[in-house]
């Protein structure tokens, strides 16, 4: 062997003893930047010597091409399903059943949180993963083996593979942590892109993707509750520790938070403490996993149908409740949009206290008639803010009052206007104090300026005691005058003054970003950037300069032009420009005026294009598509992936329809192209 080969095998084993303790231990022993040092070094001596290439090196997690579509796996052992039970009693039942099959009493019970996730089956030979498929029926599932490599707490390979079985299956569920979904949604939202509605359509979303390096960039994670079968080696006598011998080779298994129980009346405990404690987790659980420990009881116990007899889930309450909605209040967004929220009777829906919730817009009101004085349904589904699922109209009385968009701005009283065809009401005036606030917060997120210390709090606190008025006034805060505010220290006061000067030389997306432009989100400010070279350029461009940016349609120019003719908007960039603000008048690059790389979002994806389009001539469409590496072709086939449905869609739509064929929006489209994810149409027979 050569010195460089065994270095690298060295190194490979090296990062993948670090990534066990971290993902897995969650105990690390050295610091992020040796950890990227090592990691760095592999990367050049692999790609020194391709010839010692190996999947399973911890440099190899991304990096597959997109695939057309996801294979088939038949699950070699089924995939189960648990029964349910809802309440103390449904558990005890559950028992006494088992107790009674095994004619005896004194059998442990383990229990363990129930992940809300996709359930996986992952499979290992000669200790490497070889396979990944989704649960699927159960009997068959998808094989998504590229995309779950890209999960950090994934072992690529195990940690003693001498140790390992030749071949087995490991089921586990694949999550979106909560902070980690958080951070996306922010960005989403940022990006005038709509948020995810919870952490598990997330994932699930996130985990068919059917190009690896978007899925690469969604944080997704795993724990690991089961070993599905294995072959040619001996395996623990007791479920619990088959767990244990699971994280010993390498599994991130939940077992600080696993416990066995000799009794109900601890497994009775531990749900009750579960179902109080859940929201402080980093993950979404839905329930507790009861099962019992021994696998020769389990064996004798078997199946009804596809339940097992050993195991049972104890559900937490269904997360809806229903109460009074005693008004309809209106907020004002930053871009002037007013968003309608009911007040509430307080309610807990799944232990915390709901007073408010969200019901979108005025046609969501209507359609749903919701009025003021309805008892209604009320849901929390995960870190979503609640919604109004809709009246429960066997408890009106006639006295309710049906809701009315006021046709004032709640906050400065300027009249209302409704964009054409767009389902929100709009408050045009700039100098909106409400719309202020929303555009201070905005400008300051991590999304576009990324001001630390700048929150929601004290940006209310600024604008109230009109220390600033607008964006281009932060910059006038002094280390000396943020002192001076109410409860904020010497030290704070100085790392928000050093966080505000350091923003001043973010790059032009992250400014348009700030500026809050209605329908540019991240790609198209990116674009933008890149044509324009500095925001200056961008703002003296006409609507039919902006419209010969690739990537670009005429409905975002239109918005664009619309931002920077207003004479409150121009001002604020000048004094933007006076505080120091680099980018808006910096030198272009060079390569400024190119079209740049567009992120290739359709690649492997067959469109049809039908019927007239609002921001699109039909040419552009297809322009549009291909630039991105998706195909156009001319007819419907069992071969297209999406139908692009414009206005008088006419016999193409029919097609689609009979084949079963997706059809999208030029809205969904463009949201595609942006965010690399493929738009959730529902086709029976296609979705997990
Ligand atoms: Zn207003």
């Amino acid at each position: 062997m050569t010195d460089a080969a065994r270095r690298i095998g060295d190194l490979r084993e090296q990062l993948r003893l670090h990534n066990y303790r971290y993902h897995v231990l969650d105990d690390p022993i050295i610091a992020d930047g040796e950890y990227d040092a090592l990691f760095r070094e592999l990367q050049a001596l692999e790609a020194a010597r391709p010839e010692l290439a190996d999947p399973a090196s911890p440099t190899q997690r991304v990096g597959a091409e997109p695939t057309p579509q996801f294979a088939e796996v038949v699950h070699p052992r089924p995939m189960l399903s648990l029964g349910n039970a809802f309440n103390e009693g449904e558990l005890a039942a559950w028992r006494n059943r088992a107790a009674g099959l095994l004619e005896r009493d004194d059998f442990d019970l383990v229990c363990e949180p129930k992940i809300d996730g996709l359930a996986i089956a992952l499979t290992y030979e000669a200790g490497r993963l070889a396979q990944a498929a989704t649960r699927g029926d159960g009997s068959r599932g998808e094989d998504v083996t590229l995309n779950v490599r890209t999960i950090k707490s994934v072992p690529l390979a195990l940690q003693s593979p001498e140790g390992a079985p030749p071949r087995m299956e490991v089921r586990g569920e694949v999550y979106f942590p909560r902070d980690a979904f958080r951070r996306l949604n922010e960005e989403r939202e940022a990006n005038g892109e709509p948020p995810f509605a919870n952490p598990r359509n997330a994932a699930a979303g996130s985990l068919r993707q059917l190009d690896p390096r978007v899925t690469a960039g969604r944080s997704l994670a795993i724990w690991v509750y089961q070993l599905g079968w294995a072959e040619g080696a001996e395996t623990p006598p007791t479920h619990y520790e088959t767990l244990e011998w699971l994280r010993e080779l390498g599994f991130r298994v939940n077992l600080q938070e696993i416990e066995r129980f000799a009794s109900l009346e601890g497994a009775a405990a531990y749900c009750e403490k579960w179902e109080r404690e859940r929201d402080a987790k980093n993950y979404q659980t839905d329930g507790v996993v009861v099962k019992i420990d021994r696998l020769d009881y389990q064996r004798h116990l078997g199946f009804v149908g596809r339940e097992p007899r050993w195991a049972v889930a104890r559900k937490f309450p269904a997360e809806q409740a229903v109460t009074r909605l005693t008004a309809i209040g209106v907020n004002v967004g930053r871009t002037g949009a007013l968003n309608p929220y009911a007040m509430l009777d307080p309610v807990q829906v799944s232990g915390v206290t709901v007073r408010q919730a969200t019901l979108h817009n005025e046609d969501d009101i209507r359609r749903k008639d919701v009025r003021v004085g309805d008892y209604v349904i009320v849901e929390r589904a995960g870190e979503v803010i609640p919604q109004v699922v809709g009246p429960v109209l066997e408890r009106r009385t006639g006295d309710e009052t049906p809701f009315e968009m006021p046709s004032v701005c709640p906050s400065c009283g300027s009249p209302v206007a409704r964009d054409e065809g767009a389902a929100a009401h709009r408050c045009v005036n700039a100098a909106c104090p409400a719309q202020r606030y929303e555009r201070v917060r905005h400008f300051a997120s991590r999304a576009a300026m990324d001001i630390e210390g700048l929150g929601e709090k004290l940006v209310a606190q600024l604008l109230g005691a009109a220390i600033i008025r607008d964006l281009p006034d932060l910059y006038d805060l002094t280390k000396e005058r943020l002192a001076g505010l109410e409860r904020m220290g010497e030290k704070s006061a100085a790392n928000l003054a050093a966080a505000i000067a350091a923003s001043k030389s973010r790059s032009v997306p992250a400014i348009l970003s700030g500026l809050g432009v209605l329908h540019v989100g991240a790609e198209t400010a990116d674009l933008l950037a890149r044509r324009f070279g500095n925001v200056r350029r961008l703002m003296d461009a006409g609507q039919e300069e902006l419209e010969a940016v690739p990537g670009v349609g005429p409905i975002v120019a239109a918005a664009i032009a619309a931002h920077f003719a207003n004479a409150g908007n121009r001002d604020i960039v000048d004094r933007l420009a006076q505080a120091g603000v680099e980018a808006i008048d910096a030198e272009p690059p060079a390569d400024a005026g190119g079209t740049g790389d567009l992120p290739q979002s359709f690649t492997g994806k067959r469109f049809v294009v039908t019927g007239r389009m609002e921001g699109f001539t039909r040419s552009q469409a297809e322009a549009f598509i291909k630039e991105r590496g998706g195909q156009v072709s001319g007819s419907v086939s069992k071969k297209t992936n999406f139908v692009v449905a414009g206005e008088e869609a006419g016999s193409k739509r029919d097609d689609a329809e009979r084949l079963g064929v997706p059809i999208i929006s030029e809205e969904q489209l463009t949201a595609f192209a942006e965010s690399g994810e493929a738009p959730d149409v529902p086709i029976a027979g296609a979705l997990l």
